[in-house]
């Protein structure tokens, strides 16, 4: 059974936390008088970009949940550029739904641009006119046996991935199927997409358009909704950490067209 979680007490406590850090807290929309928020830090000369966000599907509580213990232990690097997008979908958490009122999946909308949530999210990205280093979404699956991810590098790195599911493994299991999500799969690691044109896909998911646009570097994140949710937590926490070490070690740092 799910538990129910509260957009608006996350959020506030998600403020609270990037205030004592340190962010500046930007509402970049509205819907249902729950604010779309941005958490930016931007140092003068950042070493590195950084996009993360969470919570695109509102029954998807772990990755809203990990950058909030993030944040609370002030993790973020002071000489990296951060921007923290703590939780897309506000109304589908509220509602315990994957999808935004309407029926509709904000992750497939960035073509299409049916919801105010996409669209207001697009706006602040091309307001922004960021390039990111990598991009991060935090995602989890109802189906999924294991934590899982979604690489979409340029160039490849082999070692990359399989690095970050290393990490993850002593904390949650790893779907080793081989095939997840309609995707053949290799132990934990998939690359769909990773040559298409964005024009040969019909319905744009928020990590296909960045890639496309912002960033050379993407990584979505799943962890398996069936286990609890502190473990799930810990292996969003994890997994993201060891994605900006691994990138800020010499060996990674210039291997991607940035
Ligand atoms: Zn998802």
């Amino acid at each position: 059974m799910s538990v129910q979680f509260e957009p608006e007490v996350l959020l506030r406590r998600f403020v609270s936390a990037a205030d004592t850090a340190g962010f500046r807290v930007i509402e970049y929309g509205s819907v249902g008088g729950i604010p779309l928020l941005a958490a930016e830090l931007s140092p003068v000369s950042p070493k590195m970009s950084v996009y993360l966000s969470a919570g695109i599907h509102g029954d998807e509580p772990a990755g809203t949940l990990a950058l909030f213990t993030l944040m609370s232990q002030r993790w973020f690097d002071a000489d990296i550029a951060w921007h923290v997008l703590p939780l897309l979908n506000p109304l589908g958490m509220k509602a315990g739904t994957r999808e935004a009122p309407g029926g509709i999946d904000l992750n497939r909308d960035y073509r299409a641009l049916r919801a105010p949530e996409t669209r207001a999210h697009k706006a602040w990205i091309s307001h922004a006119n960021s390039r990111y280093d990598v991009a991060l979404a935090l995602h989890e699956d109802w189906e999924s046996k294991g934590f899982y991810l979604y690489e979409l590098l340029k160039p490849p790195c082999p070692d990359f991935g399989y690095s970050i599911l290393q990490a993850v493994e002593p904390v949650i299991d790893i779907d080793c199927s081989p095939e997840i999500d309609g995707f053949p799969a290799r132990n934990g690691l998939l690359r769909p997409h990773a040559d298409d044109s964005l024009e040969t896909v019909d319905e744009w998911p928020e990590q296909l358009y960045l890639r496309q646009n912002n960033t050379s570097a993407s990584l979505t994140f799943e962890t398996p909704s069936s286990f609890p949710i502190e473990s799930r937590v810990m292996a969003h926490v994890v997994a993201v950490k060891t994605a900006i070490n691994l990138l800020l070690a010499p060996r990674i740092e210039n291997t991607f067209e940035i």
